[in-house]
């Protein structure tokens, strides 16, 4: 098969293709090098140069300020989860945690082994359909930090505005919109990604880590879990991901080309509005997120039964539209069009779902 399809899958998801056909181009020898970037010692200049110009990539669209470090770590996301409670959370402290989906929840379960939590706000019982007003907020003023998930995978619910922690380092796991937006970086302590949604290849963590941070972490942690080695190291202490820097490097060119973030929020938003526009068209089908909190990311939606959600799932992907049952935990459709996914693919399943109501509803 040589054709490519609409790849909805929630991650590892869709890549530019104009990064995979660079990354083609350069497989079997960077420009000058003679050797695949797999092949060069991550301690070499070439290396050296590609992941500075990753760091000054994500710094520069992300408009990162100066007090704050890059880093690119390993371990997913789900290493995260263990690494904020390990170097922030003491274990006679507490920290506040809002729930508004699946990945906060096994955060939460991480830091539980550290010290205590407060969650500050649970959206369970609705079905994780939005995120917490502010007068829903039981926060602790003498947090050690608050963490959200700024972008619920699973549930397809977004924050569209950081709550207000006071003095409290905000901590937010962006596995699945960094990039896809503009953030006030600097109302966060620590933001971290799993790449694999927006930025590049699963095997590599995007940390942006506010630097007095730093001084919290308590001595006698395990070398490679103090987010000290990694800035001191700039994230080289031991072998990192080197083709998933590489990548990140080739998407956030890619993202500059289209005109950086704010080319790259309208796109998203455009997108996602054909979908939800779609859904609001006609009972048959039913978004999961309440339209304040929807994610631009993954559109989330039911139809009227289970039999007829298979069918339609079974029936996008004879068509080439892949990717689009739902996680277990919720069911339904999902649709994942994170930055890569081309308009194109949106416009095919808005027209597959009118088609398949027509001759379901
Ligand atoms: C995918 C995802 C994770 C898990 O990421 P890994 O890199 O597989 O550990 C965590 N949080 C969110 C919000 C995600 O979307």
């Amino acid at each position: 098969m040589t054709e490519r399809i609409f790849n909805f899958s929630a991650g590892p998801a869709v890549l530019p293709v104009p990064v995979l056909e660079e990354a083609q181009r350069e497989l079997l020898s960077l420009p000058g090098v003679g050797m695949s970037v797999m092949e060069i010692s991550h301690r070499s200049k070439t290396f050296d140069e590609i992941i500075s110009r990753a760091e000054s990539g994500v710094r520069e669209l992300l408009n990162v300020p100066a007090n704050y470090r890059i880093l690119f770590l390993q371990g997913g996301a789900s290493l995260q989860f263990s690494m904020v409670p390990m170097n922030f959370l003491p274990a006679d402290g507490s920290a506040d945690y809002i729930l508004t989906g699946s990945w906060g929840k096994k955060a939460v379960k991480e830091a539980k082994r550290c010290g205590a939590v407060n969650i500050a706000a649970t959206m369970a019982d609705g079905g994780f359909t939005r995120v917490p007003g502010p007068d829903e907020l039981n926060l602790d003023p003498n947090a050690a930090y608050a963490h959200v998930t700024s972008n619920e995978t699973i549930e397809g619910v977004q924050w569209k505005h950081e709550p207000a922690t006071g003095d409290v380092p905000l901590v937010a796991d962006a596995s699945s919109d960094i990039l896809s937006r503009a953030i006030p970086v600097e109302k966060y302590a620590l933001i971290y990604a799993g790449a694999q949604k927006n930025i590049g290849p699963s095997g590599v963590t995007l940390v942006i880590i506010r630097d007095d941070l730093l001084q919290r972490s308590p001595d006698g942690l395990h070398t490679m879990l103090d987010y000290r080695t990694h800035v001191e190291n700039n994230s080289l202490y031991n072998t990192p991901n080197t083709w998933g820097i590489y990548i990140i490097n080739l998407v956030c060119k890619w993202i500059k080309d289209k005109g950086g973030i704010s080319g790259m929020e309208r796109e998203n938003e455009e997108k996602a509005r054909l979908i939800y526009d779609a859904i609001d068209a006609t009972d048959f089908y039913r978004g999961h997120a309440d339209p304040d909190s929807r994610s631009p990311m993954n559109v989330t939606f039911r139809l009227p039964s289970e039999d007829l959600e298979k069918k339609f799932t079974s029936e996008a992907t004879a068509q080439k539209l892949d990717g689009l049952k739902g996680h277990r935990s919720v069911g339904g459709i999902r649709a994942s069009i994170y930055n890569a996914f081309p308009r194109e693919g949106v416009e095919a399943l808005v027209s597959f779902m009118k088609d398949f109501e027509r001759r379901n509803g």
